[in-house]
């Protein structure tokens, strides 16, 4: 579903990502970890378009995502994003943060917006805040509201970015329990975490960064189980 080709990307003197090439199927959970600065939070907008790499290629589906091509941004919104920092807009109550894109983007009747909406709230359990405005609602409650608000536009693929870092430890379980759900349903996901219990159970493989390159791939329980990389075993000391 998704290909990364030789992906490179240069901010000023730092490679943030150098040569990187990995590949998505239909259904499969991957984890991005490696430490801070390791390019994982670049690699995976490069993914979504936010930035351009300046050398290879990523595929959606064998189409190529390039921004001079006249199918970028439908390609794009076959992608959800999920920010660490929910990224929902203060000014406009949960339901309407929903369905904006939904009636503005693909001219959807509010009516129907709204009941897509409604449903997607109440999946991640939220209906009942649907319209509270979003500094009402707890850090948990927050990216719950912001995955279904990625959910709304049917994603093919859900990228997220280390979506419980900002939460507060009593909150993340909520949230990893949703994006468990979305994994049982089904869902292409990779995720950039640091939540190592989370890789270890749900992903089918994780990919480890340093440097802005993949240092070692592996599948989930063979990596946390055996890392073969040195640097791996280091990393792993540390986090778990
Ligand atoms: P973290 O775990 O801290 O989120 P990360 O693995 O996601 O780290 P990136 O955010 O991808 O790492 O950053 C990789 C490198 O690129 C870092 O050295 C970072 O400082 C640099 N970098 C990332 N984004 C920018 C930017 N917009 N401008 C300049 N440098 C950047
Ligand atoms: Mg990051």
């Amino acid at each position: 579903m998704i290909k990364v080709e030789h992906i490179s990307k240069q901010f000023k003197k730092v490679k943030a990502v150098d040569d990187v090439s990995l590949e998505v199927k239909k259904g499969e959970i991957v984890c991005l970890i490696g430490p801070s600065g390791s390019g994982k939070s670049t690699v995976l907008r490069c993914i979504h378009g936010l930035e351009v790499p300046e050398t290879g290629h990523v595929y959606l589906n064998g189409e190529v995502l390039d921004p001079k091509k006249s199918n970028y941004q439908e390609l794009r919104n076959k992608m959800g994003f999920v920010f660490q920092h929910f990224n929902l807009f203060p000014h406009m109550t949960v339901l309407e943060n929903l369905t904006l894109s939904l009636t503005k983007v693909r001219h959807m009747e509010e009516e129907k917006a709204n009941e897509i909406a409604c449903n997607y709230l109440t999946r991640v359990g939220l209906l009942d805040k649907k319209d509270e405005y979003p500094n009402k609602l707890s850090g948990g409650q927050k990216q719950r509201v912001a995955i279904a608000r990625s959910l709304c536009t049917s994603p093919e693929i859900m990228l997220f970015d280390e979506p419980t870092s900002a939460l507060d430890p009593e909150m993340v379980i909520e949230v990893l329990e949703v994006m468990q759900q979305l994994a049982k349903e089904g869902m292409t996901m990779i995720v950039v975490t640091h939540e190592m219990g989370f890789a270890k159970t749900v992903a089918d493989r994780v990919i480890f960064l340093e440097n802005g390159k993949i240092v070692e791939e592996n599948d989930a329980k063979a990596f946390y189980e055996n890392p073969k990389t040195e640097r791996a075993q280091d990393f792993l000391k540390k986090v778990m």
